[in-house]
């Protein structure tokens, strides 16, 4: 017989409706309407829980009937279900699922044990089968099930948009619940036809391979009769034939891995993330049972230790599949963290956490860091990773940005020159479905063509949670070797990147310092409360393992045992682990619903008052003696020796106005504050005379002044002169030392407010266009006056109107000896969609300024010659923000924000935005923040703005002593030799009481030499990583009090100094 001519598109429409018919008008005479030949309902009986309940107190109960059709809610709520199956006995020795559709997600519960989730939404089927059995036996008949039932959706349950807030209110309805035979036979003809169909789409127009899919696919619906199961078997070998035609040699290979994005908070709450881990992990390990090959790779070390406290069957399988290579865990993180904003040591600690937690765990140190949803990724990370156990990085969220990124695999090297190696996947997504579509995009889209022959493809519902399901794993094995696409093999990261590293790294492409997010820049803003807490907690952790350490080292040697100090390294570990948690890269970065931002607030609360209490107790610990007089004493938490003006507390006596006019024989009405001035060694403590406070001394040399004018306030010390308008301006910055005027046209400290309407991703985004929308704020409450007016500090106040519902509060501070003039802000917040900055036009000329980032700095232009350039309209800033020409600059320093712009020579600082969504009230309420102007000759590194910056976050800790141990003060406990050289974390070592480690980092980028010196007499100093994995090999020590090592710029060096 011939052939009859084919139209394409026809034909191609005819397969479609053959094995998925949308509609549903073939249902009756196609094949899909074939797959569950048998169907009958399920008897169940409801119990709507009091919260997310254990399975205990949930089968306790009670229990009444139900049925599909019935609507539960509210959104968050949960409603459990119990399932008496009865499977009809002509079933016997079928395949049997349960068909369970509740528009929401759920968990399946046998035998007390949760085994499989199931997810469905009203317009996307995810999972929403469970096998109850693949052989019906008798023993069968009879079953029990529960069903707990979360009442939202994959994404949470946002009102007519997925990020937009929760709807409250939400219903969800029962949809289905029957049991149904299963045809297998069906089944692996409906999934053979659906890649021949992909493969006839989505392979070149012009290839004979897709029209021989198309063709194929055509006769097997031919030779198939509805109904006669001898049929199917010969379509099933009309089928195999096709895909027996294997693939040529030079064919890429595609390593499929299974994962499931969690974010472990976002549109649902950190309570809702144990439960969609449960359920989707349970979901793979199940799978795993069935496919020996299936691979599935789960990051974030919060999650297994929430799966180990509780769902303890689900963590023993996860321990099982480990061990056999199939439950793979990768990251070596505690959480998948923001790349932008946690300082250094925070990175460090989300490493030294995670790592440690999957050695412990599962004997596994991850060589991979995994965080493909990140937004940008910093130029120190690759010596942290490297520093950390891994070699290699895995992200795709690269591929948002609006430049396209030259490479997919490539060399990245980090700010020190250290390299990791680095995938993109070429899908550019970490959710994939396991379609044809998807496989060949990640060959064509692969920007390394010729260089590389393995590319990652990361399948499995994500960002909520879900992960890969049969379906997706029996497309893929259809792929494994089919002529016209890529090899798909089921692999591990680690398989893939050894791959890379053996056969193809020397090919491969460099990219140097930061990986740019060129969108979501409004992240280094939003929710400014959970970034000033994150930066307040970097403090504080910083403080308290430094005193702590040096409480326990003072203490060992020189008290009882009885009455020893004990380092509190579990309190600090687990303060550490929820710091870490509110890192994630939903949470830090303000992208979550209002929900999860306070639980945020909540932990920070529990970190702040619990670390004040232990820094106090450890203080205490060191300092006091118990048998003298009260003293204050001043600590400096800083490496280097500082002259600060400190606060001693409030003057007791009574401060009606007029008898402080009478007292003071001045105007200027006094905030009743005790100055003191202070000087205070390198990591130690001094005692504060208070007869250098508010009753100074006449001839002392550093007097701050400040002298009213007719339109403007001038304040001045030693270093600078600030000259400041009845709003608050700073029309003119001077340096005493030269003179120069460091303010363009007279509008330093100008607040600017912008039109912040994104167009889409509300809480995440700025566009360029809102810098044409600038207005300035000019409306005075309350014009500058002086509130301050003693020698060691002058200070003004302004209240400034933003709207009829938001005002600014300023105090602007000088203090005697201080470089820096202080900015400190108070801003009740109620605005709509608007963005707040405050910009410093600087007499300066420079095609790049500085900014402070992890151990280092980035340059970044202040042009916009190239759209690379134009994209950098926004960008990350840690503590500080530079711009400098031959020997001047100007700083601007902050202590809680990390947005930042140079446009020429205005210097822009990010205070505050307002988007409405996930969090309806986002920043509304009141803020407090500081910022500081730093003028400077010479170039930024000599000229000490670190340092200032280092000051500025963390002032002096004043606290009152009884009887203090004069021997330990005006003790540098810790300090170097060269300026260049920070050293930035002292704490107790991991794995010894009698060991500790400092961290200290090159921070001006140059070689360098340097001593390290402590006067605690130690035994022995060894390198080691940040995982403290200790170098055996001892450093020699001229003394055992200090270190002589080399620094490459930016290099990172911890070392383990035992005693
Ligand atoms: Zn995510």
């Amino acid at each position: 017989m011939a052939s009859y001519m084919k139209d394409k598109a026809g034909t191609l429409k005819r397969i479609e409706n053959f094995i998925h018919d949308k509609h549903g008008f073939y249902d009756c005479c196609n094949l899909r309407g074939r797959l569950h030949p048998k169907r009958v309902p399920v008897i169940i009986r409801h119990h709507a829980a009091v919260g997310r309940v254990t399975y205990d107190e949930a089968i306790a109960g009670q229990y009444k009937p139900a049925s599909v059709g019935d609507i539960f809610g509210p959104t968050w709520s949960t409603h459990w279900f119990k399932l008496d199956i009865t499977i009809p006995k002509d079933w016997e020795g079928k395949e049997i699922w349960l068909l369970w559709n509740s528009q929401s997600e759920a968990m399946v519960w046998k035998d007390g044990k949760p085994i499989q989730g199931l997810s469905a939404c009203p317009d996307d089927y995810l999972r929403t089968d469970f096998i109850l059995t693949r052989s019906a036996a008798k023993n069968e008949f009879k079953q029990t099930l529960y069903i707990e039932m979360a009442c939202n959706g994959l994404f949470g349950a946002g009102l007519r948009h997925i990020i937009r807030p929760p709807d409250l209110h939400k219903k969800f309805a029962l949809t289905q619940a029957e049991i149904a035979i299963v045809d297998p036979m069906v089944y692996d003809l409906l999934v053979d036809m659906e890649v021949m169909l992909g493969l006839a789409k989505h392979l070149p127009e012009q290839s004979h391979r897709a029209y021989e899919a198309m063709l194929a696919a055509n006769e097997m619906i031919n030779i198939i009769e509805i109904g006669e199961p001898k049929t199917y078997e010969r379509a099933k070998e009309k089928g195999a034939s096709f895909f027996a035609k294997g693939n040529g040699d030079s064919q890429i290979t595609i390593h499929a891995v299974g994962h499931s994005h969690i974010d472990s908070a976002w549109l649902w709450s950190y309570a809702e993330t144990k439960r969609k881990c449960a359920r989707s992990w349970s979901s793979s390990l199940l799978m795993m049972k069935d496919y020996p090959d299936f691979t599935f790779a789960c990051s974030q070390a919060q999650q297994y230790q929430w799966m180990k406290e509780d769902y303890p069957s689900i963590y023993d399988d996860i321990k099982t599949y480990v061990a056999r290579g199939q439950f793979i865990p990768v990251g070596g993180t505690w959480v998948e963290m923001d790349g932008n904003l946690p300082s250094g040591e925070s990175f460090v600690r989300q490493f030294l956490y995670g790592q440690r937690y999957f050695r412990q765990e599962f004997d596994v140190t991850c060589r991979e860091f995994w965080l493909p949803d990140t937004f940008g990724y910093a130029p120190q990370l690759p010596q942290i990773m490297s520093q950390s156990g891994i070699s290699r990085f895995i992200t795709q969220k690269m591929s948002w940005n609006k430049n396209k990124f030259p490479h997919h695999t490539f060399h990245w090297e980090g700010l020190d020159g250290t390299k990791v190696l680095t995938h993109f996947p070429p899908g550019d997504n970490y959710g994939m479905k396991g379609d044809v579509d998807e496989v060949m995009k990640t060959l064509n889209n692969c920007e390394d063509k010729g260089r590389i022959d393995n590319l990652l493809f990361l399948y499995g519902y994500g960002d909520g949670g879900g992960g890969p399901n049969p379906h997706m794993v029996e497309k893929l094995k259809r792929m494994h070797n089919t002529d016209g696409c890529p090899r798909v093999k089921f692999s591990s990261p680690d398989a893939m990147m050894s791959l890379i590293e053996e056969h193809e790294s020397p090919k491969l492409c460099k990219w140097v310092g930061e990986l740019y997010f060129e969108t979501h820049q409004g992240t280094y803003t939003t929710q400014s409360q959970i970034k000033r807490e994150n930066r307040k907690g970097e403090v504080l952790f910083h403080n308290l393992e430094f005193i702590s350490t040096l409480a326990l080292r003072t203490q060992s040697s020189s008290s009882l045992k009885s009455n020893a100090y004990v380092y509190p390294a579990d309190d600090i570990e687990r303060m550490w682990k929820l710091f870490l948690l509110n890192q994630f890269h939903d949470v830090l970065p303000g992208s979550s619903i209002n929900e999860v931002n306070n639980d945020a607030i909540v932990y920070y609360k529990e970190i702040q008052e619990k670390g004040q209490a232990l820094l106090n107790g450890a203080i205490s610990a060191v300092f006091q003696d118990g048998k003298g007089p009260l003293v204050n004493i001043a600590l400096n938490g800083l490496g280097w020796s500082r002259t600060e003006v400190v606060e001693v507390g409030r003057s007791d006596e009574p401060k009606t106005p007029k008898q402080k006019r009478k007292k003071m024989k001045t105007e200027v009405p006094q905030t009743g504050r005790k100055l003191a001035l202070v000087t205070v060694p390198a990591y130690g403590a001094a005692k504060v005379d208070e007869e250098t406070g508010t009753d100074v001394k006449e001839d002392i040399a550093c007097n701050a002044t400040v002298d009213k004018q007719t339109e403007s306030i001038v304040l001045q010390n030693r270093l600078i002169e600030a000259t400041v308008d009845k709003i608050g301006k700073v029309v003119s910055l001077k340096m005493k030392s030269n003179g120069r005027e460091c303010i363009d046209g007279g509008c330093g400290n100008q607040f600017v407010l912008y039109t912040d309407r994104p167009a889409s991703y509300d809480a995440w985004n700025v566009e360029h266009y809102h810098l044409e929308t600038r207005k300035e704020v000019f409306e005075v409450i309350e014009a500058a006056r002086i509130v301050e007016k003693s020698r060691l500090r002058v200070e003004i106040k302004v209240n400034l109107k933003i709207s009829d519902s938001s005002n600014i509060i300023q105090n602007i501070v000088l203090d005697a000896e201080s470089p820096y003039l202080r900015f400190n802000t108070e801003v009740a917040w109620h605005e709509d969609h608007k963005f707040l900055k405050v910009e410093f036009p600087v007499n300066c000329r420079s095609d790049v300024a500085t900014y402070d980032t992890q151990y280092g700095f980035v340059r970044r232009p202040t042009h916009a010659n190239t759209s690379w350039d134009w994209f950098k309209f926004e960008v990350c800033t840690h503590k500080w923000a530079d711009l400098s020409e031959y020997n001047f600059g100007v700083a601007i320093l902050n202590d809680c924000k990390y947005g930042f712009q140079t446009s020429e020579n205005v210097m822009r600082l990010s205070l505050l935005k307002s988007p409405k969504a996930p969090d309806e009230v986002a920043d509304m309420g009141n803020h407090t923040f500081t910022y500081a102007i730093l003028p400077h000759e010479n170039t930024f590194q000599d000229a000490g703005v670190i340092r200032n910056a280092a000051n500025l976050n963390n002032p002096l800790i004043v606290k009152p002593i009884n009887g203090v141990k004069e021997s330990l003060l005006n003790v540098p406990f810790f300090q170097v030799d060269t300026d260049s050289i920070i050293i930035d974390t002292i704490k107790k070592s991991e794995d010894s009481d009698n060991a500790i480690i400092i961290r200290a980092y090159e921070s001006f980028g140059g070689t360098c030499v340097a001593t390290i010196t402590t006067s605690l007499r130690f035994s022995c100093v060894h390198s080691c990583n940040m995982l403290e994995d200790v170098d055996p090999e001892e450093i020699r020590t001229p003394n055992k009090t200090s270190i002589a090592v080399d620094y490459k710029p930016f290099q990172v060096k911890t070392f383990k100094v035992k005693f």
